[in-house]
C-alpha cells in the first residue's frame, strides 16, 4: 500500500507510539480506579498521574480537571451547566459550542478572523442578565489565535463568566489557563496525539458547572460513570510528550510558511485566510482558484495525500463554509478553500510530494491570473 501523506492534525493526530504502548499495557490488567483494593489503587493512581500531567501542560491544578467522554462533552457541558441566562458565542465557534444552546447570541468576528472585542462589550453591555461568553482559543479551521485574556477581561467588567474552547491550542502552543483568565475551558486527547474519546473539562473552581452525568461519585461527583483508564492513561501520556516537543512544534511555522510562498509562486492569487493573524504554527486555510474544495480533496486523496475541505468532523460531512463566511469571505471563494494541518510526523519531503501534486491539479483545472 502506498503509504499517506497525512495534513489533517486538526481532524485527528496519528497517536504517538508511547501513548498506544502505555494503554495497551492497562488494557491488559483489570483495575476499577474506584476499587480500594490493590488493582483499584493501582488504576487509581495511574488515572492521578494521567491528571498531574495534563494539568501541568496547561498550567492548572489537578484538582480544576474533570474527565470527560470527548472535547464535545465538555464544550457541551461548561455551556449547558453553567446556570447562566445568557449565552454570548463567537461567530467562529465549532458546532461542539455553536449548539450546545439553542438561544446563543453570536458575537462577531473581523476579517483576520479575530473576535471584535468592543462588539463584545456592546452585546454584553445590553442586559443585566448573568452572562457566560465562549471564544475559543484557536480556530480549527484557519488557526488564528484568539484574545483570551482580553475577552476575560471584559466579561469580568460585566459579570459574565468564560468559557474557552482550547481544543485546537492544547498540545500546538504553550496554553497558562491561570493568564489567559478563563473560568473553565475545554480539550481533547486526539488532537495531540492522545487517544481519541478522551477530554477534559478544566474548572477555575468547582462550583462554576453543575454535576452533568448522575450516578457514583467519579469525577468529584461531576461526571459519574467509571472512568476510561486506558484512555485517560493515553491522554496523560500525550499531554507529557506534547509539553516535550512545544518548541519543536514551533517550528513547523517554518515549514507550514514555506508551503504557503512554493503555492504562491505557483498560484499567485491564492489566498491565505488570517495569514496576518497570530496563527497556529500547523495550519494554514488556503485556495486553489477555480477548484472546488471537495474536488481538491478528492484529486489529493488520489495522490495519496489527506487535507480536509469543511471541518469534516462528523463522518463525510462537510460544514458550511461559516469561519469564512463570518470573515466576510464571499462564498465563491470560500468553497475554493481547504485546510492543511501539518503534525509531529511531518517531514520537509511531504511537503514536495503535496506541492506537486497541488501544482499538477492547478494546472490541469485552476483557474490563471489575467
Ligand atoms: N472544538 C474544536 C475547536 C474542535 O476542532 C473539535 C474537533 O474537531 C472539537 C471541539 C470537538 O472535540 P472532540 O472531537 O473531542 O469531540
Amino acid at each position: 500500500m502506498t503509504e499517506i501523506v497525512y495534513f489533517d492534525y486538526n481532524a485527528t493526530t496519528p497517536p504517538r507510539p508511547e501513548v498506544a504502548d502505555a494503554m495497551m499495557e492497562v488494557l491488559r490488567v483489570a483495575g476499577n480506579a474506584s476499587a480500594v483494593h490493590a488493582s483499584g489503587r493501582a488504576a487509581r493512581a495511574r488515572v492521578d498521574e494521567a491528571r498531574a500531567s495534563i494539568a501541568a501542560l496547561i498550567g492548572a491544578e489537578p484538582g480544576q480537571i474533570i474527565f470527560t467522554g470527548s472535547g464535545t462533552e465538555a464544550n457541551n457541558q461548561a455551556l449547558r451547566e453553567s446556570g447562566r441566562k445568557r449565552l454570548i458565542v463567537s461567530a467562529i465557534e465549532h458546532e461542539a459550542v455553536r449548539s450546545a444552546r439553542a438561544d446563543a447570541e453570536i458575537s462577531p468576528v473581523d476579517e483576520n478572523g479575530i473576535i471584535n472585542l468592543e462588539a463584545l462589550e456592546q452585546i454584553l453591555a445590553g442586559s443585566d442578565e448573568p452572562a457566560q461568553v465562549a471564544v475559543m482559543l484557536a480556530n480549527n479551521e484557519t488557526g488564528v489565535i484568539q484574545p483570551i485574556a482580553e475577552v476575560s477581561s471584559i466579561a469580568r467588567r460585566h459579570g459574565a463568566l468564560v468559557h474557552c474552547d482550547a481544543v485546537q491550542a492544547v498540545g500546538k502552543i504553550p496554553v497558562d489557563v491561570v493568564a489567559l483568565g478563563a473560568d473553565s475551558y475545554a480539550l481533547s486527547s486526539h488532537k495531540f496525539a492522545g487517544p481519541q474519546g478522551v477530554g477534559v473539562l478544566v474548572m477555575r473552581t468547582p462550583d462554576i458547572i453543575g454535576r452533568f452525568v448522575h450516578g457514583g461519585g467519579q469525577e468529584r461527583g461531576l461526571r459519574a460513570g467509571t472512568e476510561n483508564v486506558a484512555g485517560i492513561v493515553g491522554l496523560g501520556v500525550a499531554a507529557r510528550l506534547a509539553a516535550q516537543a512545544l518548541p519543536k512544534y514551533a517550528k513547523l511555522a517554518e515549514l507550514r510558511d514555506g508551503l504557503e510562498r512554493r503555492l504562491r509562486d505557483i498560484a499567485p492569487d491564492m489566498i491565505v485566510f488570517g495569514q496576518d493573524s497570530e496563527r497556529l504554527p500547523n495550519t494554514a486555510k488556503l485556495t486553489m482558484p477555480g477548484v472546488p474544495g471537495d474536488t481538491q480533496v478528492m484529486a489529493m486523496d488520489l495522490a495519496g495525500i489527506a487535507i480536509s475541505a469543511g471541518s469534516a468532523c462528523a463522518a463525510g460531512k462537510v460544514e458550511p463554509p461559516y469561519v469564512l463566511s463570518a470573515m466576510g469571505v464571499p462564498d465563491d471563494i470560500s468553497i475554493t478553500a481547504t485546510r492543511v494541518s501539518l503534525g509531529w510526523q511531518t517531514r520537509p519531503e511531504d511537503l514536495d510530494k503535496f506541492v506537486a501534486a497541488w501544482e499538477k491539479l492547478y494546472n490541469r483545472v485552476g483557474r490563471k491570473v489575467g
